[in-house]
């Protein structure tokens, strides 16, 4: 991935009482916090059965999508790329782009394709939609068929994160493919957004409604797509996930209900065009905002208690925080990553009593800095809250400050062996463990998971030592 100016942070937040507001634009972005624009896109039409993601740019970029994409599911993944050259460059990139989305439907038959801008083709300009119309007609004409649908989304990578990209695609979708409903469709089905999650993640959403008997559209699901089991098939196109039907009737359902405050646009989208309700939830981590979720959907149910399942997990929980506060306690803590899973986590970490000394995520965002000083200003907590920065800036606090656990994806893992602390791993990408679709952290049961792999990483890291000399005098 290429920094760009664009990519620069505009600037470096610290709490109120160490306000730091630099507002200084930085030259070079050393080891960024976030991955380009069409990254988050891809992941979100990788959870649309049969889609098929057409990167409009130089090879380079979609080999950057898939080798990252590959490293982190485990998954092989395929993103198509137009594959511009220098010429197509000078001349325009029409030629590539058609022959592309030619190839495409021939040869594999997507039921969507997806096609997303890059810093190349933004640059110079490619009228993209201009393209897609005059293709579509001339096959038409040609071929008497009418091909699958095209959504675009424009996605230049100097202009946001794959944040953005995400939340721009899944209203993309939404844009070309929901029909206007009719009255007699109208049902109590729920829209889920869910953001940019871990496929396991995505699952424990899909459970916790089954076990609320709630029917469910969730946008997009890539629980199958991006962990799928070995079967001895090989497919070419993303197999489950969210169907185009599903997308089409997602204007007959009773609400859209976001769980990422940075993937909303979406359900903004069908509350002003279709007038679905939406709603927007933090990231259901921890006891507080998974008891929201919960909240809400037994709202939509209109009962007042819980299923005896998610009844017990939640005891678990209380009953894991209670086990686990001897080792978590006043451990300060420096968390990285995307805005709503920093958010969330950060939530969960003061519930386990821990300090968040450093906040930092590479996205920058106004709702982050309003949110977490929504959490902190109930604990008292006077953290650095690092907005848009990247890995260097928040090594630089870490030497300052000191921390006992850093938690982030695996590009942290450099900064944790330097200053000698535990690296917990959660976020994109995970490249040096494996099991990064499996890792679970939402819902009660998926924060009772983090909460004991994250008191075991403590343990590993700072009561080993004295655990060893224990079953030494013992063997004695
Ligand atoms: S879209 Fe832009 S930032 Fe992303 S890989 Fe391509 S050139 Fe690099």
């Amino acid at each position: 991935m290429h920094s760009t100016p664009e990519n620069i942070p505009p600037d470096k937040v610290t709490s109120p009482g160490k306000s730091l507001e630099t507002n200084k634009k930085k030259f070079a972005v050393i080891n960024p916090c976030r991955m380009c624009q069409p990254m988050g896109a891809v992941q979100a039409l990788l959870g649309i059965e049969g889609a098929m993601p057409l990167i409009h740019g130089s090879q380079g970029c979609s080999t950057y999508m898939r080798f990252q994409l590959c490293r982190h599911f485990r998954e092989p993944i395929n993103v198509s790329s137009t594959s511009m050259s220098e010429s197509t460059v000078v001349y325009g990139g029409e030629k590539n782009l058609i022959k592309a989305m030619e190839t495409m439907n021939l040869q594999y038959h997507p039921t969507l394709i997806g096609v997303t801008s890059s810093c190349l083709t933004e640059t110079i300009g490619d009228d993209v939609d201009g393209i897609i119309n005059k293709f579509r007609e001339s096959h038409f004409k040609l071929n008497k068929e009418e091909l699958p649908p095209i959504i675009t989304v424009s996605t230049p990578s100097y202009t946001g994160s794959h944040v953005e990209g995400y939340d721009k695609t899944i209203k993309a979708i939404l844009e070309s493919l929901a029909l206007p409903p009719k009255s007699e469709d109208k049902n109590d089905v729920i829209n889920i957004i869910p953001g940019n999650l871990a496929p396991a993640d995505v699952e424990e959403i899909k459970h916790i409604l089954d076990l609320m008997e709630l029917d469910n559209i969730i946008l997009t699901d890539t629980s199958e797509s991006l962990h799928a089991p070995l079967n001895g098939s090989i497919e070419f196109l993303p197999s489950g996930g969210t169907t185009l039907d599903e997308i089409r009737r997602t204007s007959n359902s009773k609400i859209t209900l976001t769980l990422s405050k940075h993937a909303d646009s979406g359900g903004i989208f069908l509350k002003k065009r279709f007038g679905v309700p939406h709603v927007t939830l933090p990231l259901p981590v921890g006891l507080e905002n998974t008891d929201q979720f919960i909240s809400t959907l037994s709202s939509l149910k209109d009962v007042e208690s819980i299923p005896p399942e998610m009844e017990r997990d939640r005891g678990r929980l209380l009953d894991a925080l209670v086990d686990s506060q001897a080792y978590n306690y006043g451990r300060k803590v420096a968390i990285y990553g995307d805005p709503d899973l920093v958010l969330g986590m950060v939530s969960f970490l003061t519930e386990m009593g821990m300090e968040p000394a450093i906040i930092a995520t590479g996205t920058h965002s106004s709702k982050f800095s309003a949110d977490i000083q929504k959490i902190i200003c109930k604990t008292g907590h006077d953290p650095v809250i690092i907005n848009g920065g990247d890995l260097y800036d928040l090594h630089q606090e870490v030497k300052k400050t000191g921390v006992d656990l850093l938690i982030g994806n695996s590009y942290g893992a450099r900064v944790a062996v330097e200053e000698n602390i535990p690296l917990f791993r959660v976020g994109f990408p995970i490249f040096d463990r494996v099991g990064a679709q499996r890792i679970r952290i939402l819902g009660y049961s998926g924060s009772l998971n983090l909460l004991d792999q994250l008191t075991n990483t403590i343990i590993q890291h700072y009561y080993d030592e004295a655990g060893y000399e224990l079953i030494e005098g013992m063997e004695n």
